[in-house]
Protein backbone atom coordinates (compact mmCIF):
# COMPACT_ATOMS: atom_id res chain seq x y z
CA UNK A 1 0.00 0.00 0.00
CA UNK A 2 1.41 3.41 -0.40
CA UNK A 3 2.52 5.48 1.89
CA UNK A 4 -0.07 8.33 1.66
CA UNK A 5 -2.84 5.52 1.90
CA UNK A 6 -1.37 4.08 5.34
CA UNK A 7 -2.18 5.20 8.86
CA UNK A 8 0.13 4.70 11.76
CA UNK A 9 -0.36 4.27 15.05
CA UNK A 10 2.68 6.00 16.38
CA UNK A 11 5.73 8.14 14.84
CA UNK A 12 7.56 5.09 15.41
CA UNK A 13 5.86 2.81 13.51
CA UNK A 14 5.73 5.64 10.49
CA UNK A 15 9.58 6.28 11.07
CA UNK A 16 10.42 2.14 10.87
CA UNK A 17 7.84 1.80 8.16
CA UNK A 18 9.84 4.31 6.38
CA UNK A 19 13.08 2.96 6.74
CA UNK A 20 11.80 -0.38 5.78
CA UNK A 21 10.76 1.37 2.16
CA UNK A 22 14.34 3.35 2.42
CA UNK A 23 16.05 0.06 2.98
CA UNK A 24 14.11 -2.14 -0.47
CA UNK A 25 14.66 1.07 -2.32
CA UNK A 26 18.54 0.78 -1.22
CA UNK A 27 18.70 -2.66 -2.27
CA UNK A 28 16.88 -2.13 -5.45
CA UNK A 29 19.08 0.79 -6.51
CA UNK A 30 22.36 -1.83 -5.87
CA UNK A 31 20.92 -4.14 -7.62
CA UNK A 32 20.10 -1.65 -10.49
CA UNK A 33 23.65 -0.42 -10.63
CA UNK A 34 24.67 -4.02 -10.57
CA UNK A 35 22.92 -4.53 -13.60
CA UNK A 36 23.94 -1.53 -15.31
CA UNK A 37 27.99 -2.40 -14.77
CA UNK A 38 26.87 -5.86 -15.78
CA UNK A 39 25.16 -4.30 -19.25
CA UNK A 40 27.92 -1.89 -20.12
CA UNK A 41 30.23 -4.88 -19.43
CA UNK A 42 28.05 -6.56 -22.19
CA UNK A 43 28.00 -3.57 -24.19
CA UNK A 44 31.84 -3.64 -24.08
CA UNK A 45 32.57 -7.31 -24.91
CA UNK A 46 29.69 -6.64 -27.54
CA UNK A 47 31.61 -3.43 -29.05
CA UNK A 48 34.84 -5.68 -28.76
CA UNK A 49 33.30 -8.56 -30.92
CA UNK A 50 32.18 -6.19 -33.19
CA UNK A 51 35.38 -4.53 -33.85
CA UNK A 52 36.95 -7.83 -34.12
CA UNK A 53 34.37 -8.84 -36.26
CA UNK A 54 35.10 -5.62 -38.56
CA UNK A 55 38.46 -6.65 -38.28
CA UNK A 56 37.84 -10.32 -40.04
CA UNK A 57 35.54 -9.49 -42.54
CA UNK A 58 38.02 -6.99 -43.84
CA UNK A 59 41.14 -9.10 -43.59
CA UNK A 60 39.06 -11.44 -45.14
CA UNK A 61 37.74 -8.84 -47.54
CA UNK A 62 41.68 -7.28 -48.19
CA UNK A 63 42.96 -11.35 -48.56
CA UNK A 64 39.66 -11.38 -51.58
CA UNK A 65 41.02 -9.00 -53.10
CA UNK A 66 44.78 -9.72 -52.49
CA UNK A 67 43.67 -13.20 -54.50
CA UNK A 68 42.24 -11.40 -57.29
CA UNK A 69 45.10 -9.76 -57.79
CA UNK A 70 47.37 -12.85 -57.34
CA UNK A 71 44.79 -14.72 -60.13
CA UNK A 72 45.68 -12.37 -62.29
CA UNK A 73 49.67 -12.32 -62.29
CA UNK A 74 51.05 -14.59 -65.07
CA UNK A 75 54.60 -13.79 -64.19
CA UNK A 76 56.62 -14.41 -60.89
CA UNK A 77 57.55 -11.17 -60.68
CA UNK A 78 53.55 -10.34 -61.02
CA UNK A 79 52.95 -12.40 -57.99
CA UNK A 80 56.14 -11.03 -55.90
CA UNK A 81 54.95 -7.74 -56.29
CA UNK A 82 51.12 -8.52 -54.86
CA UNK A 83 52.51 -9.97 -52.09
CA UNK A 84 54.55 -6.86 -51.04
CA UNK A 85 52.28 -4.88 -51.55
CA UNK A 86 49.80 -6.93 -49.60
CA UNK A 87 52.40 -7.34 -46.45
CA UNK A 88 53.65 -3.90 -46.48
CA UNK A 89 50.37 -1.97 -47.20
CA UNK A 90 47.38 -4.51 -45.88
CA UNK A 91 49.35 -6.70 -43.26
CA UNK A 92 51.02 -3.68 -42.03
CA UNK A 93 54.50 -4.90 -41.43
CA UNK A 94 57.65 -3.29 -42.78
CA UNK A 95 60.15 -5.77 -44.64
CA UNK A 96 59.51 -8.86 -46.16
CA UNK A 97 61.73 -11.62 -47.92
CA UNK A 98 60.63 -14.37 -50.83
CA UNK A 99 63.02 -16.94 -51.02
CA UNK A 100 62.37 -19.80 -53.69
CA UNK A 101 64.11 -22.95 -54.21
CA UNK A 102 67.22 -23.67 -56.31
CA UNK A 103 66.44 -27.21 -57.48
CA UNK A 104 69.51 -27.60 -58.69
CA UNK A 105 71.32 -26.74 -55.78
CA UNK A 106 69.37 -27.18 -53.25
CA UNK A 107 69.35 -23.67 -51.86
CA UNK A 108 66.72 -21.29 -51.47
CA UNK A 109 68.02 -17.69 -52.81
CA UNK A 110 66.07 -14.07 -52.10
CA UNK A 111 64.04 -13.77 -55.15
CA UNK A 112 62.04 -10.62 -54.01
CA UNK A 113 61.79 -8.25 -51.07
CA UNK A 114 60.62 -4.83 -50.03
CA UNK A 115 61.03 -2.69 -47.51
CA UNK A 116 65.09 -2.57 -46.98
CA UNK A 117 65.36 0.89 -47.97
CA UNK A 118 68.69 1.28 -47.13
CA UNK A 119 70.93 0.93 -50.43
CA UNK A 120 73.46 -0.98 -48.63
CA UNK A 121 71.45 -3.35 -46.69
CA UNK A 122 69.26 -3.98 -49.67
CA UNK A 123 71.93 -5.14 -51.90
CA UNK A 124 73.01 -7.44 -48.64
CA UNK A 125 69.59 -8.61 -48.41
CA UNK A 126 69.38 -9.20 -52.36
CA UNK A 127 71.76 -11.60 -52.14
CA UNK A 128 71.02 -13.73 -49.38
CA UNK A 129 70.99 -17.60 -49.87
CA UNK A 130 69.14 -20.03 -47.13
CA UNK A 131 70.25 -23.18 -47.01
CA UNK A 132 68.14 -25.84 -45.48
CA UNK A 133 69.84 -28.02 -43.62
CA UNK A 134 72.69 -24.92 -42.79
CA UNK A 135 69.30 -23.38 -41.06
CA UNK A 136 67.63 -26.34 -39.65
CA UNK A 137 64.80 -25.25 -41.25
CA UNK A 138 63.58 -28.37 -40.98
CA UNK A 139 63.72 -28.96 -37.72
CA UNK A 140 61.48 -25.11 -37.59
CA UNK A 141 59.30 -26.24 -39.95
CA UNK A 142 57.84 -29.86 -38.80
CA UNK A 143 56.86 -28.10 -35.26
CA UNK A 144 54.47 -25.65 -37.04
CA UNK A 145 52.60 -24.09 -39.96
CA UNK A 146 55.26 -21.24 -39.59
CA UNK A 147 57.88 -20.14 -37.60
CA UNK A 148 56.86 -16.48 -35.20
CA UNK A 149 59.63 -14.74 -33.85
CA UNK A 150 57.77 -12.58 -31.62
CA UNK A 151 59.48 -9.36 -29.21
CA UNK A 152 59.30 -11.77 -26.34
CA UNK A 153 60.43 -14.78 -27.94
CA UNK A 154 64.12 -16.56 -26.62
CA UNK A 155 64.63 -19.49 -28.30
CA UNK A 156 68.05 -19.37 -29.90
CA UNK A 157 67.67 -21.36 -33.25
CA UNK A 158 64.63 -18.37 -33.95
CA UNK A 159 66.32 -15.54 -32.57
CA UNK A 160 69.54 -16.63 -34.59
CA UNK A 161 67.22 -15.46 -38.01
CA UNK A 162 66.90 -11.49 -36.53
CA UNK A 163 70.32 -10.62 -37.91
CA UNK A 164 70.15 -12.80 -40.24
CA UNK A 165 66.62 -11.42 -41.79
CA UNK A 166 67.12 -8.08 -40.73
CA UNK A 167 64.10 -7.94 -38.30
CA UNK A 168 63.34 -7.73 -34.70
CA UNK A 169 60.23 -10.36 -34.96
CA UNK A 170 58.78 -12.11 -37.92
CA UNK A 171 56.96 -14.44 -39.17
CA UNK A 172 58.46 -17.26 -42.02
CA UNK A 173 56.15 -19.43 -44.25
CA UNK A 174 57.16 -22.37 -45.94
CA UNK A 175 55.81 -22.53 -49.49
CA UNK A 176 54.55 -25.59 -50.83
CA UNK A 177 52.60 -28.60 -49.81
CA UNK A 178 55.21 -30.54 -48.42
CA UNK A 179 56.72 -28.27 -45.40
CA UNK A 180 59.55 -30.20 -45.02
CA UNK A 181 60.37 -29.81 -48.99
CA UNK A 182 58.99 -26.51 -49.15
CA UNK A 183 59.13 -25.15 -52.67
CA UNK A 184 60.26 -21.19 -50.93
CA UNK A 185 59.91 -18.85 -47.90
CA UNK A 186 58.02 -15.72 -47.30
CA UNK A 187 59.11 -14.48 -43.71
CA UNK A 188 57.46 -10.63 -42.96
CA UNK A 189 58.28 -8.89 -40.42
CA UNK A 190 59.36 -5.21 -38.36
CA UNK A 191 63.07 -3.84 -37.35
CA UNK A 192 63.61 -3.19 -33.74
CA UNK A 193 62.58 0.68 -34.37
CA UNK A 194 59.13 -0.06 -36.36
CA UNK A 195 57.66 -2.77 -33.97
CA UNK A 196 56.29 0.09 -31.73
CA UNK A 197 54.12 1.82 -34.73
CA UNK A 198 53.47 -1.00 -37.10
CA UNK A 199 51.33 -4.17 -36.71
CA UNK A 200 53.03 -6.66 -34.30
CA UNK A 201 54.43 -9.88 -34.32
CA UNK A 202 52.22 -11.82 -32.04
CA UNK A 203 50.66 -15.29 -31.33
CA UNK A 204 47.08 -13.74 -31.37
CA UNK A 205 44.90 -16.09 -33.17
CA UNK A 206 43.42 -14.06 -35.67
CA UNK A 207 46.71 -12.23 -37.16
CA UNK A 208 47.73 -15.72 -37.31
CA UNK A 209 44.75 -17.30 -38.80
CA UNK A 210 44.88 -14.08 -41.13
CA UNK A 211 48.88 -14.85 -41.76
CA UNK A 212 48.11 -18.44 -42.08
CA UNK A 213 45.38 -17.68 -45.38
CA UNK A 214 48.11 -15.48 -46.72
CA UNK A 215 50.43 -18.26 -46.90
CA UNK A 216 48.07 -20.93 -48.08
CA UNK A 217 47.06 -18.02 -50.58
CA UNK A 218 50.96 -17.50 -51.79
CA UNK A 219 51.53 -21.00 -51.43
CA UNK A 220 49.10 -21.52 -54.58
CA UNK A 221 49.75 -18.79 -56.73
CA UNK A 222 53.60 -19.06 -56.44
CA UNK A 223 52.80 -22.80 -57.40
CA UNK A 224 50.87 -21.95 -60.23
CA UNK A 225 52.99 -19.52 -61.31
CA UNK A 226 56.11 -21.70 -61.53
CA UNK A 227 53.90 -24.61 -63.02
CA UNK A 228 52.64 -22.04 -65.80
CA UNK A 229 56.10 -21.03 -66.12
CA UNK A 230 57.70 -24.41 -66.29
CA UNK A 231 54.86 -25.53 -69.13
CA UNK A 232 55.76 -22.31 -71.01
CA UNK A 233 59.45 -23.18 -70.55
CA UNK A 234 58.25 -26.56 -72.00
CA UNK A 235 56.34 -25.00 -74.49
CA UNK A 236 59.30 -23.40 -75.84
CA UNK A 237 61.63 -26.11 -75.29
CA UNK A 238 59.54 -27.66 -77.97
CA UNK A 239 58.83 -25.01 -80.26
CA UNK A 240 62.57 -24.72 -80.46
CA UNK A 241 62.94 -28.65 -80.49
CA UNK A 242 60.45 -28.87 -83.20
CA UNK A 243 62.38 -25.88 -85.37
CA UNK A 244 65.78 -27.83 -84.81
CA UNK A 245 64.13 -31.18 -86.18
CA UNK A 246 62.23 -29.04 -89.19
CA UNK A 247 65.96 -27.56 -89.77
CA UNK A 248 67.69 -31.22 -89.72
CA UNK A 249 64.83 -32.55 -92.03
CA UNK A 250 65.03 -30.40 -94.24
CA UNK A 251 68.97 -30.56 -94.50
CA UNK A 252 67.91 -34.26 -94.76
CA UNK A 253 66.14 -33.85 -97.40
CA UNK A 254 68.61 -31.76 -99.18
CA UNK A 255 71.37 -34.82 -98.62
CA UNK A 256 68.64 -37.30 -99.91
CA UNK A 257 67.99 -34.90 -102.60
CA UNK A 258 72.01 -34.46 -103.46
CA UNK A 259 72.70 -38.17 -103.04
CA UNK A 260 69.97 -38.93 -105.46
CA UNK A 261 71.33 -36.18 -107.90
CA UNK A 262 74.67 -37.65 -107.06
CA UNK A 263 73.54 -41.74 -107.55
CA UNK A 264 71.27 -40.78 -110.86
CA UNK A 265 74.53 -39.03 -112.30
CA UNK A 266 76.47 -41.58 -111.01
CA UNK A 267 74.90 -44.04 -112.86
CA UNK A 268 73.77 -41.88 -116.40
CA UNK A 269 75.62 -40.53 -119.03
CA UNK A 270 76.18 -36.79 -119.25
CA UNK A 271 75.68 -36.71 -122.35
CA UNK A 272 72.34 -38.78 -124.18
CA UNK A 273 71.14 -39.43 -120.62
CA UNK A 274 70.46 -42.95 -120.66
CA UNK A 275 72.76 -44.96 -118.64
CA UNK A 276 76.00 -45.49 -118.29
CA UNK A 277 78.18 -48.79 -118.62
CA UNK A 278 78.85 -48.56 -114.90
CA UNK A 279 74.91 -48.89 -114.34
CA UNK A 280 75.09 -51.79 -117.05
CA UNK A 281 77.52 -53.74 -115.23
CA UNK A 282 75.98 -53.25 -111.64
CA UNK A 283 72.29 -53.51 -113.68
CA UNK A 284 73.07 -56.27 -115.79
CA UNK A 285 73.48 -59.59 -113.06
CA UNK A 286 70.04 -58.36 -111.41
CA UNK A 287 67.88 -58.36 -114.88
CA UNK A 288 69.01 -61.53 -115.35
CA UNK A 289 68.91 -62.71 -112.24
CA UNK A 290 65.09 -61.42 -111.77
CA UNK A 291 64.49 -62.83 -115.47
CA UNK A 292 65.42 -66.41 -114.17
CA UNK A 293 62.95 -65.66 -110.97
CA UNK A 294 60.32 -64.86 -113.06
CA UNK A 295 60.91 -67.33 -115.49
CA UNK A 296 60.96 -65.28 -118.97
CA UNK A 297 63.41 -65.08 -121.40
CA UNK A 298 66.06 -62.23 -121.56
CA UNK A 299 67.40 -60.45 -124.69
CA UNK A 300 70.32 -58.14 -125.18
CA UNK A 301 71.37 -56.15 -128.06
CA UNK A 302 74.07 -54.05 -128.69
CA UNK A 303 74.16 -51.15 -131.53
CA UNK A 304 76.71 -49.47 -133.10
CA UNK A 305 76.45 -46.19 -135.46
CA UNK A 306 77.89 -46.78 -138.54
CA UNK A 307 81.15 -44.82 -139.68
CA UNK A 308 80.26 -41.99 -136.91
CA UNK A 309 83.92 -41.10 -137.49
CA UNK A 310 83.06 -39.65 -140.44
CA UNK A 311 80.56 -37.57 -138.82
CA UNK A 312 83.19 -36.31 -136.74
CA UNK A 313 85.31 -35.12 -139.21
CA UNK A 314 82.15 -34.03 -141.49
CA UNK A 315 81.11 -31.65 -139.41
CA UNK A 316 82.96 -31.16 -135.90
CA UNK A 317 82.99 -33.17 -132.99
CA UNK A 318 80.28 -30.78 -131.85
CA UNK A 319 78.04 -31.89 -133.97
CA UNK A 320 79.10 -35.39 -133.80
CA UNK A 321 77.95 -35.06 -129.68
CA UNK A 322 74.79 -33.76 -130.60
CA UNK A 323 73.84 -36.38 -132.85
CA UNK A 324 74.78 -38.81 -129.66
CA UNK A 325 72.10 -36.66 -128.27
CA UNK A 326 69.79 -37.68 -130.29
CA UNK A 327 69.99 -41.38 -130.81
CA UNK A 328 69.96 -41.10 -127.03
CA UNK A 329 66.48 -40.16 -127.37
CA UNK A 330 65.33 -42.46 -130.07
CA UNK A 331 66.74 -44.98 -127.89
CA UNK A 332 65.00 -44.14 -124.91
CA UNK A 333 61.35 -43.73 -127.07
CA UNK A 334 61.91 -47.42 -128.53
CA UNK A 335 62.51 -48.89 -124.85
CA UNK A 336 60.32 -47.35 -122.75
CA UNK A 337 57.63 -49.53 -122.49
CA UNK A 338 59.66 -52.88 -122.34
CA UNK A 339 63.40 -52.54 -122.19
CA UNK A 340 66.51 -50.61 -120.78
CA UNK A 341 69.14 -48.56 -122.76
CA UNK A 342 72.60 -47.97 -121.74
CA UNK A 343 75.50 -46.37 -123.53
CA UNK A 344 77.99 -48.73 -123.41
CA UNK A 345 80.87 -46.47 -124.57
CA UNK A 346 81.41 -44.11 -128.18
CA UNK A 347 79.19 -44.62 -130.06
CA UNK A 348 77.69 -47.78 -129.02
CA UNK A 349 74.78 -48.61 -127.26
CA UNK A 350 73.28 -52.32 -125.64
CA UNK A 351 69.40 -52.32 -124.96
CA UNK A 352 68.29 -55.19 -122.43
CA UNK A 353 64.74 -56.60 -122.90
CA UNK A 354 63.68 -59.00 -120.22
CA UNK A 355 60.04 -60.46 -120.20
CA UNK A 356 59.68 -60.25 -124.07
CA UNK A 357 59.27 -62.79 -126.49
CA UNK A 358 63.11 -62.74 -128.78
CA UNK A 359 60.54 -61.75 -131.97
CA UNK A 360 59.45 -58.57 -129.66
CA UNK A 361 63.20 -57.49 -129.11
CA UNK A 362 64.03 -58.27 -132.82
CA UNK A 363 60.93 -55.84 -133.57
CA UNK A 364 62.15 -53.07 -131.58
CA UNK A 365 65.70 -53.18 -132.60
CA UNK A 366 64.71 -53.34 -136.12
CA UNK A 367 62.25 -50.16 -135.63
CA UNK A 368 65.12 -48.45 -134.37
CA UNK A 369 67.24 -49.24 -137.73
CA UNK A 370 64.44 -48.34 -140.06
CA UNK A 371 64.04 -45.18 -137.68
CA UNK A 372 67.77 -44.07 -138.53
CA UNK A 373 67.78 -45.10 -141.96
CA UNK A 374 64.45 -42.99 -142.22
CA UNK A 375 65.73 -39.72 -141.37
CA UNK A 376 68.42 -37.61 -140.90
CA UNK A 377 69.16 -35.71 -137.83
CA UNK A 378 68.91 -31.36 -138.22
CA UNK A 379 71.97 -30.68 -136.33
CA UNK A 380 73.36 -26.98 -136.43
CA UNK A 381 71.65 -26.28 -139.75
CA UNK A 382 73.14 -29.83 -140.82
CA UNK A 383 71.06 -32.54 -142.05
CA UNK A 384 72.96 -35.24 -140.84
CA UNK A 385 72.44 -38.95 -142.21
CA UNK A 386 73.37 -42.00 -140.36
CA UNK A 387 72.71 -46.11 -140.33
CA UNK A 388 73.07 -48.29 -137.45
CA UNK A 389 74.53 -52.06 -136.98
CA UNK A 390 73.19 -54.29 -134.27
CA UNK A 391 73.99 -57.56 -132.70
CA UNK A 392 71.21 -59.47 -130.75
CA UNK A 393 71.21 -62.62 -128.80
CA UNK A 394 68.90 -64.04 -127.02
CA UNK A 395 68.74 -66.06 -123.15
CA UNK A 396 66.10 -68.73 -123.00
CA UNK A 397 64.29 -69.24 -120.00
CA UNK A 398 66.71 -70.03 -116.84
CA UNK A 399 69.84 -68.84 -118.74
CA UNK A 400 72.05 -66.88 -116.11
CA UNK A 401 75.27 -65.98 -118.29
CA UNK A 402 74.64 -62.69 -118.77
CA UNK A 403 78.42 -62.11 -119.94
CA UNK A 404 78.12 -64.47 -122.24
CA UNK A 405 75.28 -63.14 -123.75
CA UNK A 406 76.80 -59.87 -124.32
CA UNK A 407 79.76 -60.88 -126.25
CA UNK A 408 77.12 -63.05 -128.37
CA UNK A 409 75.73 -60.22 -129.41
CA UNK A 410 79.19 -58.18 -129.91
CA UNK A 411 79.93 -60.92 -132.42
CA UNK A 412 76.47 -60.79 -133.97
CA UNK A 413 77.21 -57.14 -134.22
CA UNK A 414 80.76 -57.41 -135.90
CA UNK A 415 78.50 -59.59 -138.36
CA UNK A 416 76.41 -57.16 -139.08
CA UNK A 417 79.27 -55.27 -139.73
CA UNK A 418 80.92 -57.31 -141.65
CA UNK A 419 77.92 -58.00 -143.96
CA UNK A 420 77.73 -54.36 -144.98
CA UNK A 421 76.11 -52.92 -142.02
CA UNK A 422 72.72 -50.97 -141.71
CA UNK A 423 71.45 -54.63 -140.61
CA UNK A 424 70.74 -56.79 -137.53
CA UNK A 425 72.09 -59.84 -137.08
CA UNK A 426 71.31 -62.15 -134.88
CA UNK A 427 73.95 -65.25 -132.98
CA UNK A 428 73.31 -68.33 -133.84
CA UNK A 429 75.06 -71.54 -131.59
P1 LIG B 1 82.06 -48.38 -137.79
O1 LIG B 1 80.94 -48.30 -138.79
O2 LIG B 1 83.05 -49.41 -138.14
O3 LIG B 1 81.61 -48.47 -136.48
O4 LIG B 1 82.86 -47.01 -138.00
P2 LIG B 1 82.96 -45.90 -136.95
O5 LIG B 1 83.57 -44.69 -137.57
O6 LIG B 1 81.63 -45.64 -136.36
O7 LIG B 1 83.87 -46.55 -135.90
P3 LIG B 1 85.21 -46.12 -135.26
O8 LIG B 1 85.43 -47.04 -134.15
O9 LIG B 1 86.26 -46.07 -136.31
O10 LIG B 1 84.97 -44.65 -134.75
C1 LIG B 1 84.14 -44.32 -133.70
C2 LIG B 1 84.24 -42.86 -133.51
O11 LIG B 1 83.31 -42.40 -132.56
C3 LIG B 1 85.60 -42.45 -133.00
C4 LIG B 1 85.34 -41.45 -131.95
O12 LIG B 1 86.02 -40.24 -132.14
C5 LIG B 1 83.87 -41.22 -132.02
N1 LIG B 1 83.39 -40.97 -130.75
C6 LIG B 1 83.39 -41.80 -129.68
N2 LIG B 1 82.81 -41.19 -128.65
C7 LIG B 1 82.41 -39.94 -129.05
C8 LIG B 1 81.77 -38.86 -128.42
O13 LIG B 1 81.40 -38.88 -127.26
N3 LIG B 1 81.53 -37.75 -129.16
C9 LIG B 1 81.89 -37.67 -130.45
N4 LIG B 1 81.63 -36.58 -131.15
N5 LIG B 1 82.54 -38.67 -131.05
C10 LIG B 1 82.80 -39.81 -130.37
MG1 LIG C 1 82.30 -48.40 -132.37
MG1 LIG D 1 80.69 -47.17 -135.27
Amino acid sequence: MPYSQKSFQTREEQFRHLRQENDVLIEQVMRLTEEVKRLTRTESKLYQMQKRLDRQIYSYQSINEFCKKLNQAIALSDVFDAIKEFILYEVNLERCLIFLRDRQEDIFPVQALDGYYDEEASQQFENLKLMKSDLHLETLLSKAEYVICSEQCEETLICHFRDLFGMQEYVLFAIGEDKREPIGLLVAGNTQEMANYQTRVTADGDFLLYLSNLAYQVSTAIKKTLFYEELQKQKEDLKKAILELNLKKTRLEVTLQDLDEARSMANHDSLTGLFNRTYFNAQLPQEFNQAKLGGYPISVVLMDIDFFKSINDNFGHPVGDLVLKKVGEILKQHTETDGIAFRYGGEEFVLVFSGVAPEVAYDRAESIRQCFQDQSFRVNRHDVSTTLSAGIAYGPVGYDRYEKLVSQADEALYRAKSLGRNRIETFVI
